[in-house]
């Protein structure tokens, strides 16, 4: 069985906006609720977890998922300070159900697609981990101190992580118990995995993927849902 966490617990300032991202409309639909509509269609998810944060119980009962009637959400949790801590507050709920999947997702990812979740749902059968991204089209460089460049990395070995990321719920667990521990925050939920020594694969993203940051953002996806629409 393959289960979903959506991670919406940020407090989603940096757009500028009294409404937290995650619910600002995109075409007149909070932006969590056109996320959860890819889930709660693929024929692969079985259960949605949403992790959001207390403070905007309201909205997310009223706006999101009583508005839209979500069948496969069978529960919401708070979330905590970082987006780890969130991620840890979902599959704590999944641990028990270690032999099966889970896929963790950024709920300001609206456009996220069906064949994304189904290469990352073959992925994850195989390998056990995998982690959606993208090649890098830019030439990155590294500087230590923001002035100069000390390095130009080879771009053909550079990936940019999105999300999903999918892994077996037994795996991730450990994974994030042991960064716990550790008090290792990492800034996606591959990296857990990957320092625990485990392979973790490449599944291919997509540019319209994006994750809805800056309010530029916010119009380059309303574009791309309209384009989509047509
Ligand atoms: O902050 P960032 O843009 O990395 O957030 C990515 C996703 O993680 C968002 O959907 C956000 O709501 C979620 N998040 C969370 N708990 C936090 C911080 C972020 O669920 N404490």
């Amino acid at each position: 069985m393959f289960f979903a966490i959506i991670v919406a617990a940020g407090r989603g300032e940096r757009v500028n906006s009294l409404i937290p991202k995650q619910y600002l409309p995109l075409l007149g639909k909070p932006i969590l609720a056109h996320t959860l509509d890819i889930f709660e269609k693929s024929p692969w998810i079985g259960e949605i977890i949403v992790v959001i944060n207390p403070l905007h119980e309201e909205i997310f009962k009223k706006e999101v998922w009583e508005k839209y009637g979500y069948r496969k959400i069978k529960k919401y949790v708070s979330g905590g300070e970082t987006r780890q801590d969130s991620v840890y507050c979902g599959v704590r709920e999944l641990k028990d159900k270690s032999a099966d999947f889970v896929l963790i997702h950024d709920g300001v990812r609206p456009l996220v697609d069906e064949k994304i979740l189904e290469r990352c749902v073959e992925g994850v059968t195989k390998f056990e981990a995998v982690c959606c991204a993208l090649p890098c089209a830019d030439t990155i460089k590294r500087s230590l101190d923001g002035e100069i460049i000390d390095e130009t990395l080879d771009r053909q070995k550079i990936w940019r992580a999105q999300t999903p990321q999918a892994f077996r719920i037994s795996l991730i667990w450990e994974a994030l118990e042991k960064a716990k521990e550790e008090g290792f925050q990492g800034t996606d939920d591959s990296s857990l995995v990957e320092r625990m020594g485990k392979s973790v694969h490449l599944v291919l993203g997509s540019e319209d993927n994006l994750k809805i940051t800056t309010p530029q953002d916010l119009i380059l996806a309303e574009g791309l849902l309209r384009w989509r629409k047509k």
